[in-house]
């Protein structure tokens, strides 16, 4: 495996600085949002335990009195928009808890199931609910709703009758509407392609890289499917890419796989518009972890040497923490699991998170009814719920996942520490990067 250099640290007040083998250092202001360049003279300054009476340096004194004033300054205090009790603006929806695959990793119960195969979702029930989450919603709100399986397109029928009477709903509540797919791509013949183009959807395909490690992992149940039949229909697919509102692909890794440079080189030769590259939230090996994170390293490094910025930007983890830094945004929410987010499962139960679905105690209601005293410890914020306040990448992680937690330590609220391992590697390596895009004069090699 290639070699990639380790990062620095320095940590003063809200500020870290950081430097990547010979590169020039960079730092980070936690709570502002702001990412700078540093002298080398800064850089000293940061080093632990030096305060203003152990330099002798005038260079390094000034620099520190800079640094001290730099996270002195506090980001505007924002007020935060009151948001209407319970307003869901994000669904996903089981029209299926069936599969024709057996992914290794699979948490939908292995095979997709849940543990409680259900072929097709009962669209009678499942329309009322839908107004429900409408009616609380305002003119020019935004309504996004996945469909999630199982595998979706086992029941097109259900996404149709679905997706029409939203498309109508929304018109006449004048809401935004946005509707995306999760699928395995073996179903996208003609008519299903045709489908989701009616509907102008978001389509994401899960695909795990070239066809010797995806067959190995994404497993079939039989002969009729495998990485060279999904790779023709995305053909098909690509063909009709301007009928649809984009197209991505997403891989998992984990135990399984964790060749993610390799798949990055396979998926990045297809034209699509976003990439997503995740470590399995039910995984929490340390050294699978640490690997996984050393091999983002190697796929940024190859994104940059591809189309710098916006190569990097193509890959959505990139993505998101550039804009997070170019909007100055702090995200308190790693995800919004029962804030504005919730889960439809085949059955019409509704829980916080999808990998959630089919456990009776984590329903948070059913059909249009929401169970209010099981909603209510979602409301906090996961910064403060997590107890995340000490962690300098707080508002670029946002308290990280909580079923993650639970599968570490049992509990949603008490942190997985390889996954905060891996999140503030990931937040070091994206900010170098930002540092990239942004001082391209001088930043690179450090000149003698
Ligand atoms: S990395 Fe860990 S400690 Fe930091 S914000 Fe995320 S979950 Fe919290
Ligand atoms: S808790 Fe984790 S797995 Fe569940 S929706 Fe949130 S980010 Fe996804």
């Amino acid at each position: 495996m290639q070699k990639t250099a380790m990062f620095q640290t320095r940590v003063k007040n809200n500020l870290i600085g950081f430097r990547q083998g010979s590169e020039k250092p960079l730092a980070f202001h936690c709570d502002t949002l702001d990412v700078a360049e540093l002298s080398e003279d800064s850089w000293q300054a940061l080093a632990e335990g030096l305060g203003p009476k152990e330099i002798q340096t005038p260079g390094v004194s000034k620099a520190l009195a800079e640094l001290l004033s730099w996270a002195d300054t506090s980001a505007p205090s924002v007020p935060a928009k009151p948001r209407a009790r319970h307003k869901i603006d994000t669904l996903t929806v089981n029209v299926t808890q069936i599969c024709n695959l057996a992914c290794t990793y699979c948490a939908a119960g292995g095979d997709g199931t849940y543990g409680d195969p259900t072929t097709k979702i009962s669209v009678d029930k499942t329309l009322p609910q839908l107004s429900f989450f409408l009616g609380k919603l305002d003119p020019g709100d935004k309504f996004t709703l996945t469909f999630l399986g199982g595998e979706p397109l086992l029941y097109p029928e259900g996404i149709e009758l679905i997706s029409k009477y939203l498309e109508q709903e929304a018109k006449q509540k004048n809401i935004t509407l946005r509707l995306r797919i999760v699928t395995n791509g073996t179903l996208l013949n003609q008519k299903n392609i045709e489908l989701l183009t009616r509907f102008k959807m978001h389509v994401v395909i899960s695909l795990d890289g070239p066809p010797e490690i995806n067959d190995a992992i994404r497993k079939t149940k039989s002969s009729n499917f495998n990485t060279a039949s999904i790779l023709k229909n995305l053909e098909s697919l690509m063909a009709r890419k301007n009928e649809l509102a984009s197209i991505s692909l997403a891989a998992v890794f984990g135990s399984g796989n964790l060749e993610v440079l390799k798949c990055y080189e396979f998926l990045s030769s297809f034209p699509v518009d976003s990439l997503s590259l995740c470590f399995d939230h039910s995984s929490h090996d340390s050294s699978d972890s640490q690997k996984f994170f050393q091999e983002m390293q190697l796929v940024a490094e190859s994104a940059w040497s591809k189309g710098q910025e916006s190569e990097l930007r193509r890959i959505e983890y990139f993505d998101k923490v550039f804009m997070v830094l170019d909007q100055k945004i702090r995200i308190t929410n790693f995800c919004g699991s029962g804030k504005n987010f919730l889960m439809v499962d085949a059955k019409n139960t509704l829980t916080t998170c999808p990998w959630q679905a089919g456990k009776p105690e984590e329903s948070v209601g059913h059909g249009p009814t929401l169970f209010e005293d099981r909603l209510a410890p979602y409301q906090e914020d996961l910064v403060s719920k997590n107890n995340c306040h000490s962690c300098w990448a707080k508002y670029l992680c946002g308290g990280g996942c909580m079923y993650s937690n639970q599968q570490a330590t049992g509990s949603k609220h008490i942190k997985d520490a390889v996954f905060c391992e891996r999140q503030r590697g990931l937040s070091l390596l994206a900010l170098s990067y930002y540092g990239k895009c942004n001082f391209e004069d001088g930043y690179g090699v450090e000149e003698n």
